[in-house]
């Protein structure tokens, strides 16, 4: 039987993808997944998330020159079944003509095991998804997030090297959504599968990736942990596209960048140089409005966990600060903004594509 231990690795090297239209879906790709590790695959819709997953599922092929290895075999030119990866998409493409068991065992009758073989293993694995009292359900008697459980039991089954899923959750309600997403998360542990996991949203990707990759029509945009990517962005896409940030732009002299509220002091600001962003919870507001950055309460939300407050004037748009739930501020009323220079996020202006 063909199992493994652990997960793949895998590496794609020069991968491009151009469709028989003449789309460029994915332009030279050059990528690196230890094995055991998560890796996500986040953006915007048609950048090229999907086209990635299927190269590396072997459903697509690189263009002339690109090549794919698992733990350093080469494997461009196999099947889907040669490389033996599990797949799960957003749709649930399960078998409805066939029960619950039926579909999770598929797998290994292809396979070829034997009955009782298959009959114990998709007992235990039903059992280990929480799926047992619905084991002789046909898919159409079962919710989406019951649904999707059996697609995620169906593909680990045969114990894959390398586990492949494109937005597993993005069919599902919130409160599931992340029921669902801590599960994966312990089982994708738990079996030390290498994993790629696709998504656009970025909270997921935070909670799922051990690394991120976030891409951008077609290229990779930047690669890192998800502190790397959230605390860290190496160009404007990355921060804008990652999580609730605040742009300051003006001109640098003496590094200090003037505003229209004030001025913002910052050690890394390098003369010239006039865009640097701030997180909303990265901003303390205080009452008293003299010195620094000064502005006035636009708007002001309260999230339970916190308080979402829009400034105004304190730069050319408006500044969102997140401040305690407990904080009070009121529209209209005066506030000073205290940014610490170490938390500024400013570009290295050679990692931003120009
Ligand atoms: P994502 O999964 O990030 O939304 P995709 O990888 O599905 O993006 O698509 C990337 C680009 O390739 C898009 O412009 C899409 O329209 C195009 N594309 C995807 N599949 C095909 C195909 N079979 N033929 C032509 N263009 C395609
Ligand atoms: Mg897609």
């Amino acid at each position: 039987m063909n199992t493994h231990d652990h997960g793949a690795s895998i590496r794609l090297e020069n991968c491009k993808k151009t469709f028989a239209d003449g789309t460029l879906a994915l332009h030279p790709l050059d990528l690196s997944v230890p094995a055991g590790e998560t890796l996500v695959l986040l953006g915007p819709s048609g950048c090229g998330k999907t086209t990635t997953l299927r190269l590396i599922a072997g459903l697509e092929f690189p263009d002339e020159g690109g090549r794919i290895l698992f733990d350093e075999e080469e494997v461009t030119r196999q099947s889907i079944e040669q490389r033996h990866v599990g797949m799960v998409f957003q749709s649930y493409a399960l078998f409805p003509n066939m029960t619950v068991a039926q579909n999770v065992g598929y797998g290994l009758k292809v396979q070829k095991e034997q009955p009782t073989v298959i009959n114990q293993r998709v007992r235990e694995m039903l059992e280990m998804m929480e799926l047992g009292a619905l084991a002789h359900r046909y898919i159409d008697q079962l919710s989406g997030g019951q649904r999707q459980r059996v697609a995620l039991a169906r593909a680990i089954i045969t114990r894959p090297r390398v586990l492949l899923l494109d937005e597993p959750l993005t069919a599902l309600d919130a409160i599931l959504r992340d029921r669902l997403r801590a599960d994966i998360n312990a089982l994708l542990r738990q079996l030390g599968v290498t994993a790629i996991y696709v998504t656009h949203d970025q909270e997921e990707a935070m909670a799922l990736g051990d690394r991120i990759v976030v891409m951008e029509q077609g290229r990779v945009s930047q690669i890192g942990t998800p502190k790397q990517i959230y605390f860290s962005p190496q160009n404007d896409f990355v921060a804008d596209f990652i999580g609730q940030i605040n742009t300051f732009e003006g001109p640098v002299s003496n590094r200090s960048m003037q505003l229209p509220g004030g001025v913002l002091h910052g050690a890394a600001l390098a003369d010239g140089h006039g865009r640097i962003y701030c997180r909303p919870e990265d901003i303390q507001l205080t009452n008293n409005a003299s010195g620094g950055i000064r502005g006035v309460v636009h708007q002001s939300q309260f999230i339970g966990d916190r308080n979402r407050v829009w400034v105004k004037g304190a730069s050319h748009e408006l500044v969102i600060v997140d401040s305690d739930g407990r904080s009070e501020f009121s529209v209209g009323q005066p506030v000073g903004l205290q940014i610490r220079p170490e938390q500024l996020i400013v570009l290295d202006a050679q990692s931003e594509r120009a």
